[in-house]
């Protein structure tokens, strides 16, 4: 399992001493998505640059998460690279949303049609990096003890990319297999036969329990949480929707760029309020979009995502849908969620709900029968023991910081980046952080990564940084750095913008409210195209908010 301790390796004592000059520009950690582009940006700005992957091969969060079923929740139309026109156009997807195989080749083809696997080591998990006041850059050292010297760090590690499993008593005692969704093997794991007992009931657990039930003799979901699950109406993708967004691919990245999320041109939100109109016209207007299937839903009114009360109306829409698919009504209940709807990430579903309608499939409602402790042949919860064969933790993420913060990172002055983020995730812009020169963290804390179509949040800030850097260069300066008053002002920006929502009403994953003792505190930024407007406009204004030298 990744990332389920601290554990640093230290850093080898011949590297106390600074040595003069970096020999990298960029050392890049991570080789999925944004690590990939920003090799391909830094490499035609004429950067030399490196990725370290911990990985045996690209894709991050789509190498790691195989776990049956696991496929995009943004049409691949949309999730995809639009930096290269000929890409685009060549490049066809199967499904309207693509399976975690078709992912992880995309991916690859990516590496291997710009020519980007020579400049990425493997099996090379970042351990440390310190900067070196002396060079103006950083020190870094893997687990191993190899070392590089870099003018820039640049963390592209993923904001879902470090598991989190739960601490349950006595799961080391239990003798059957456990999975987590987030860690999947490489070979497919069969269950046919098995007693299967699925944790959690987010994106990977909705994904996953209805592709598990058809193979288990019996599967088990044990649920915390209720969650809204909407159809993703998932099929071949239409050749004519294909033909008519190649027709100008570029025109329908910009207008999605210009949405909320990064996506979802192709059905806009309705610019009314919920309240604007009859009972039975919402109805219609909802029911319109159940049909079209994925996020959509929540662009049926404007208001939603900001006012309680219109959101309880989509709540009910769905609560209603969940009950006229479930046929036993003590279940149907449980599986109904109580939080507001898109607080946390919706789920986009092939048969989810459908699935508890199966006779070898059973909800454990863990909010009346909550786990007790693990037991040699399963587990037992509310006083009754369920046995298994196999458990697959579909817990989530230590989402966001988790990865950063298993680094043993020290900005100026030897400090770390556990001491700057005692408190939460302080950044500037959801990428720099003061007293950590030269440091920029992608998709990270204080980005839009979390609420958008995370590629076009990526292709953003690898855009932004890489041409930063670039500048940088050609004017002699060496460093930049956020400064703290600016990195104060933007996270209160951030928490501002999410209080106008509903987003403060749950304990999401944004809040880091699913991981003990995480300060709450909401980290993604919602609202894509004001980002953009803001990350220019510092630049505008001659990098403002950061310290250059
Ligand atoms: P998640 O949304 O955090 O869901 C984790 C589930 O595990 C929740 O139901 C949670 O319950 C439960 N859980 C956690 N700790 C538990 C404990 N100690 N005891 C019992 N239940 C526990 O994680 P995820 O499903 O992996 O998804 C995370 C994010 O990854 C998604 O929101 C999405 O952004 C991304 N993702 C996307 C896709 C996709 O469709 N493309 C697929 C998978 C993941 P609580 O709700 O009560 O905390």
């Amino acid at each position: 399992m990744r990332g389920s301790a601290v554990h640093f390796a230290t850093m080898p004592d011949t590297q106390a001493h600074a040595t003069p000059a970096p020999t990298l520009d960029l050392l890049i950690v991570g080789a999925g998505f944004a690590g990939l582009y920003l090799l391909y940006r830094a490499r035609r700005l004429g950067l030399k640059a490196r990725v370290i992957e911990a990985a045996a091969g690209v894709g991050g969060t789509w190498y790691h998460n195989r776990y049956p079923g696991a496929r995009v929740d943004i049409q691949s139309l949309e999730y995809s690279f639009g930096f290269d026109e000929a890409l685009q156009q060549d490049w066809h997807w199967s499904e309207r949303y693509a399976a975690q195989a078709e992912l992880l080749r995309y991916a690859n083809h990516v590496t291997d049609r710009f020519g980007l696997r020579d400049g990425i080591q493997f099996n090379t998990r970042l351990a440390g990096a310190q900067f070196d006041e002396a060079a103006q850059g950083w020190q870094a050292w893997s687990d191993r003890g190899e070392r590089w010297s870099a003018r820039f760090l640049l963390l592209a590690a993923g904001p879902l990319s470090t598991p989190n499993q739960p601490d349950f008593p006595g799961l080391a005692d239990f003798k059957g297999r456990v999975l987590h969704t987030a860690g999947w093997p490489e070979q497919a794991v069969d269950f046919n036969g098995h007693r299967v007992g699925v944790i959690g009931t987010g994106s990977s657990g909705v994904q996953s329990i209805p592709v598990i039930a058809e193979q288990a003799a019996v599967l088990t979901v044990f649920q915390r949480t209720a969650t809204y699950a909407v159809p993703a109406h998932n099929g071949p993708l239409d050749p004519e929707l294909e033909a008519a967004v190649k027709a100008d691919y570029p025109g329908f990245r910009a207008r999605n760029r210009k949405m909320m999320g990064g996506f979802g041109s192709m059905l806009p939100p309705n610019m009314f309020p919920a309240h604007s109109v009859s009972p039975e016209q919402r109805e219609e207007l909802f029911e319109a979009r159940w049909r079209v299937g994925g996020f959509g839903l929540l662009g049926a009114f404007n208001d939603l995502i900001l006012n309680p009360q219109s959101n309880e109306l989509a709540g009910d829409f769905v609560r209603r849908k969940i009950r006229q698919t479930v046929h036993d009504p003590v279940t149907a209940e449980a599986l109904c969620p109580t939080h507001p709807i898109g607080c946390k990430r919706l789920c986009v579903d092939t048969g989810y709900y459908t699935t508890f309608n199966r006779p070898n499939v059973h909800l454990v409602d863990l909010q009346k029968a909550p786990i007790e402790h693990f037991t040699p042949q399963g587990l037992v919860a509310g006083g009754v023991e369920h046995r298994l064969d196999t458990l697959v933790l579909a817990t989530g993420f230590d989402a966001m910081t988790g990865t950063v913060l298993r680094m043993d990172l020290r900005g100026r002055g030897g400090v770390s980046i556990q001491d700057k983020w005692r408190a939460g995730p302080l950044n500037y812009l959801g990428m720099a952080v003061a007293g950590f020169p030269n440091l920029f963290n992608l998709v990270g804390p204080g980005s839009t990564s979390a609420v958008t179509n995370v590629i076009v949040a990526i292709e953003h800030q690898v855009n932004w940084i890489t041409d930063c850097i670039a500048d940088l260069r050609s004017r002699g300066l060496r460093t930049i750095e956020a400064t703290a008053e600016a990195e104060q002002a933007y996270v209160a920006h951030v928490n501002t913008v999410a209080a106008r929502t509903i987003y403060l009403n749950c304990n999401s994953w944004y809040l880091g409210a699913n991981i003990a003792g995480k300060p709450r505190i909401f980290m993604p930024l919602f609202g894509f195209p004001a980002y953009v407007d803001k990350c220019d406009d510092v630049v505008r204004q001659g990098y403002e908010g950061f310290v250059l030298a």
